[in-house]
């Protein structure tokens, strides 16, 4: 049995982590820790988890707790990761990684260095849909591709309106929080490599301190597919949705920007619409924990590995960088 311990007591680990972890057969939650002991021990009755810590360093000597999932606020990654790393345990890590590239870094060299398994828990490349529009654009079903657009502007639900849209320090924003997302199932479904963007950002009356709660831009990527992305947590009636367009034909995939596993995709060609059907849907969070389980146990990597999210971060950095300058920004992979 894979013991995991929680660095943080989330709002993330609560609605879908802890459900996926104590889903499978191999994997049980066994700890908690978190910075108010009052709301870790209720959430930790609440949630039917067998032990809180007091502290980090009481979880990482938790001989029961063989990877710590991390997910705290953004800025709350960096050093219990690193940490986790030198007790010799795995760590699977929210999205964004750090605040920095070379924190990022830091992060991929603790876990590399302690030879333990480091994973970034971007849920989308989990999902059938996501899985099959990479096949398809792989298998050349498109031809050659040339354009990508990413809807993920949404309303940023009342429960998660916390740090997100007040606290700066704490990582918040939209790009740190929804295009490190869009980076990486782009990269994913397009097997490529972003080397520039161009943004503008917006506090639209949802973010407050400087924050940004809109970000609209355009991706270009080492292959020639120039993308399109828009983000935002204040946009309460558009569908989600993800579309590549190649030379020979187009895929569409609608309402494909989300943790549940729900989704369409069409292929346009030959002046005509096929729906696809993607095979069947999987809980996202629950492969991703399948994944980190058997990544720990030697059988390959985890769905998103620690580069892909230095990776996703350097991106959404960029895309930072490009809004505050005005100018486009070259992304920088440390
Ligand atoms: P939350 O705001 O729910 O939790 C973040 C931290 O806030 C907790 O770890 C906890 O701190 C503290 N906290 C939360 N609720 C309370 C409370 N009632 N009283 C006291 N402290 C509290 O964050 P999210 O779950 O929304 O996000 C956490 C991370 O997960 C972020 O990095 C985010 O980017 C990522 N995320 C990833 C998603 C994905 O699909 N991959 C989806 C959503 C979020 P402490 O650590 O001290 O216990």
């Amino acid at each position: 049995m894979l013991g995991w311990g929680l660095v943080g007591a989330s709002t993330i680990a609560r609605e879908w982590m802890i459900p996926a972890i104590n889903g499978e057969a191999e994997s049980r939650v066994v700890a908690v820790t978190g910075g108010d002991p009052d709301h870790v021990a209720r959430y930790a009755s609440e949630l039917a988890i067998p032990r809180t810590h007091p502290t980090l360093e009481a979880l990482l000597t938790d001989p029961e707790v063989a990877i710590v999932y991390v997910s705290g606020t953004n800025d709350r990654h960096h050093g219990p990761s690193i940490a986790a790393a030198q007790a010799g345990k795995h760590v699977l890590c929210e999205k964004p990684l750090a605040l920095t590239i070379g924190d990022a870094r830091a992060m991929v060299e603790a876990c590399r260095v302690a030879n333990v398994v480091l994973g970034t828990n971007h849920h989308l490349r989990n999902a059938v849909t996501h899985r099959a529009l990479r096949r398809l654009v792989g298998e050349g079903v498109i031809g050659e591709p040339l354009a990508a657009r990413v809807f993920h502007a949404v309303q940023l639900p009342p429960h998660l309106r916390g740090w997100r849209i007040d606290r700066p320090e704490a990582g918040g924003g939209v790009t740190l929080d929804i295009t490190v997302h869009d980076a990486d199932t782009l990269r994913f479904v397009l097997a490529a490599e972003v080397v520039e963007v161009t943004a503008f950002a917006a506090g639209q009356g949802m973010a407050t301190a400087g924050l940004e709660d809109s970000v609209m831009g355009v991706m270009r990527f080492d292959s020639g597919v120039l993308a399109q992305f828009h983000d935002a947590f204040t946009i309460p009636h558009a569908a989600t949705g993800f579309e590549v367009h190649g030379s020979e034909g187009s895929l569409i995939g609608r309402d494909v920007m989300t943790q549940r596993p729900i989704g369409s995709i069409t292929l346009r060609r030959d002046g005509r619409d096929v729906e696809i059907d993607p095979g069947p849907a999987e809980n996202l969070y629950a492969r991703s924990v399948r994944r980190f389980n058997a990544a720990v146990r030697g059988a390959g990597p985890p769905a998103a590995t620690g580069d892909d999210g230095v990776r996703s971060l350097a991106v959404a950095l960029a895309v930072r960088e490009s809004a505050a300058t005005g100018r486009a920004a070259t992304v920088v992979y440390g």
